[in-house]
């Protein structure tokens, strides 16, 4: 069920306890500024052949990061006869996942760098993501069980978590004994190719861990062998169910699908909400990141009587954001990762323009693929037919009477990832979200961000199969006792 979260630190705001550290941090990722990276498959036995493709940086055109080669049907083929799960036992699989993670903070000038110049992230969105990879691998070495290994896990991992979410799968998988094949997205293989290296280096086998990079014919030729025995997968809800489909035709009946996938998440503020608070919370949940995690925030539902209000002071609040190139300190809102992106969104917002909807929208830089920040009128959640991954927001009202309708309309989307509420009634609490299906809930603070062990983060209905990442119940799923699958 839900879990209720109370008030925290936000973590938009670059909190700098100690100029000292933020001086360093800058310095030593300045280090890479310039660095060309190399990525290609790893297999167990075989040299790593020449990159060929250009990576982009989606904030500067003129910065290519680096090259890759993605796999061949041949690479997949010998990954697939090479891999072996890993046999060491629980504490030997643990110290070398702690090693991993002392690996990754020694190298984190080089990772910040990657992450923002691979991903378009900002630096503290690198700080919080390498965090997170960090806890991975930490949280699930301590929790390692006695080896009960599926066997060989294929994991597929987005772009917009490039480190955190690709190293939490694989730290997963590995905790438990499994072999893993990692098929980062196809945006990232730099620092997904980057972070294998450091876990080989550690003490992880090489026939335990084997790097696919590549677009979706490699994941579907991961997604549809009977030699794979079980898939974890974070993407698209459209994605997720075509890899259930194949996993239902080529695996072994009742092989695990642990996918986390899209969410239109919601908030609802009430005319008890403390304005300043509410506001800080739906600025950091709909543009931190611009609006790429699942998590973010989607529709704001505000109480009628004070929305002309708080929808002046959300105006303000996105008039102070500064859209530009993640590199340097002082942004706020990064680009989409691509051209492909960015004119999706373009063009969702150019039809909600015909429609007289636009209420705000920020300029971005010309160059990079930017989406303008977004405020879009919407009469009800029931409107928005799919998730708009990016930085655009979505404005509805509600009367007194209606909250239960409202309440009504968000679970009938049938996602249930992130919700949030602002209110200081304390049974209104109670009752909401009780009431609101969703896997995260978030009360009097913003909807994103998570904290491995203490949040675990995954959704119901059309936003995931659960069980949730970084929770007490993730590992159960990658060994022979997992639990039986929910609905997608
Ligand atoms: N765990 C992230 C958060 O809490 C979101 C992950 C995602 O976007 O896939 O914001």
């Amino acid at each position: 069920g839900p879990e209720l979260f109370g008030t925290r630190p936000n973590s938009m705001g670059w909190d700098i306890e100690h100029a000292q550290t933020l001086t360093t941090v800058e310095h030593d990722r300045n280090v890479w500024r310039a660095h060309q990276w190399h990525a290609a498959p790893l297999l167990a036995g075989t040299a790593a052949p020449q990159p060929a493709l250009t990576v982009d940086n989606p904030a500067v055109p003129a910065d290519t990061p680096g090259q890759v080669r993605f796999a061949s049907s041949a690479d997949v083929e010998t990954a697939l006869s090479a891999a072996t799960p890993w046999a060491a036992d629980r504490a030997t699989r643990a110290a070398v996942l702690n090693r991993a993670a002392d690996l990754f903070e020694a190298n984190y000038g080089e990772l910040f760098a990657l992450i923002s110049r691979e991903a378009g992230k900002s630096l503290p969105d690198a700080i919080a993501e390498l965090r997170e990879a960090v806890d991975f691998l930490r949280y699930y070495a301590a929790n390692a069980p006695e080896a009960a290994p599926v066997g060989t896990f294929t994991c597929i991992s987005p772009w917009n978590f490039p480190l955190a979410i690709f190293t939490g799968q694989v730290s997963a998988a590995l905790a438990t004994g499994n072999a893993v094949l990692a098929k980062p997205a196809e945006q990232t293989p730099l620092i997904a190719f980057r972070a294998v290296q450091l876990m080989l280096e550690a003490g992880v086998p090489a026939t335990a861990l084997q790097l696919l990079p590549g677009a979706g014919d490699v994941g579907a030729a991961l997604t549809s062998d009977a030699r794979v025995g079980g898939v974890a997968f974070t993407g698209s809800t459209e994605t997720a169910l075509k890899i259930r489909s194949a996993m239902a035709k080529h695996m072994a009946p009742g092989a695990p699908l642990i996918a986390e996938t899209g969410g239109l998440n919601a908030m609802i503020v009430d005319s008890t909400a403390l304005p300043e608070q509410a506001v800080q919370a739906v600025i950091e949940s709909a543009f931190q990141s611009a609006g790429q995690r699942c998590s973010a925030l989607r529709c704001l539902y505000v109480q009628e009587d004070i929305a002309p209000n708080l929808q002046k002071m959300l105006i303000g609040a996105m008039n102070t954001l500064t859209v530009g190139n993640p590199w340097d300190i002082s942004t706020d809102v990064g680009p989409v990762i691509d051209e492909e992106a960015q004119s999706g969104i373009q063009t969702y917002i150019e039809a909600a323009r015909a429609e007289g909807r636009v209420l705000h929208q920020l300029d971005t830089p010309s160059e990079g693929t930017f989406a303008q920040p977004t405020l879009l009128r919407v009469g009800s959640i029931k409107e928005m037919e799919r998730e708009i991954f990016g930085p655009v927001l979505h404005l509805a009202t509600f009367k007194a009477g209606e909250l239960d309708q409202v309440i009504a309309d968000i679970n009938g989307t049938g996602y249930g990832l992130t919700f949030g509420l602002q209110t200081r009634i304390d049974d209104r609490v109670q009752h909401v979200t009780e009431a609101v299906h969703a896997g995260n809930i978030y009360v009097n603070r913003n909807q994103i961000g998570a904290i491995v062990g203490s949040q675990p983060f995954g959704g119901e209905g059309l936003s995931g199969t659960g069980p949730k990442a970084g929770g007490p119940n993730y590992l159960t799923r990658f060994t022979k006792r997992h639990a039986p699958a929910q609905a997608a």
